[in-house]
């Protein structure tokens, strides 16, 4: 699959579609969201984050721009939480991900994008990130990336399709996935 596009006929269709794409999507992964306000975005990101375990409410990140999520899996949960009780200030150590949340919508031009540091979470190996209004990123559009397309319908019914793009020529990008 490199294109597809599902009408889904309501909010819970979304949700059953963010669940089964998050998924297929591993580490390092940027998922590019487009669409008008209302569309569906961070309702998608929202479910997202449900089915990466994400129990903080994911709310729109419009301030700040930016929000930042650990994923932790359940056998983390259990060591954190029984390592906390014997040390309060253990911190999580291994296979920590991280869940981005952004949101593009007040940027106006490249150079604000840029500086809110967006190259170096783009190249981060071990997270998971999340991009409203990701036409902003202009020149800065990393090649390998999901695109996601959201249209209103109707009140409950949004058009979404999403596509996936790979590096062109994986041997020269060994070492971004910009
Ligand atoms: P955006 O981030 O694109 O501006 P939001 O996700 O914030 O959009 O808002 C979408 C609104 O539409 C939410 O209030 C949501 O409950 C509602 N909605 C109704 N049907 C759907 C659907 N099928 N998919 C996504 N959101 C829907
Ligand atoms: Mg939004």
């Amino acid at each position: 699959m490199k294109k597809k596009t599902i009408n889904v006929q309501s909010e819970g269709e979304t949700k059953i579609l963010a669940e089964s794409f998050i998924e297929y999507v591993q580490n390092g992964a940027i998922i590019l969201l487009y669409g008008d306000l209302g569309s569906g975005k961070t309702t998608f990101v929202q479910h997202i984050a449900k089915a990466l375990g994400i129990e903080k409410p994911v709310l729109s990140p419009t301030f700040p721009i930016i929000k930042q999520y650990v994923i932790l899996s359940r056998f983390d949960k259990l060591t954190v939480n029984s390592a906390k009780e014997l040390d309060s200030s253990a911190k999580p150590q291994n296979d920590i991900r991280i869940f981005y949340h952004i949101d593009l919508y007040r940027m106006e031009t490249e150079q604000d994008v840029q500086n809110i540091g967006i190259q170096d979470i783009l190249t981060e190996p071990n997270a998971i990130i999340a991009i409203e209004w990701a036409e902003k990123l202009g020149s800065l559009l990393p090649k390998k990336r999901w695109d996601i397309h959201f249209e209103y319908v109707d009140e409950f019914k949004r058009k979404i399709t999403i596509e996936k793009f790979e590096a062109r020529n994986p041997k020269s990008e060994t070492n971004s996935n910009v």
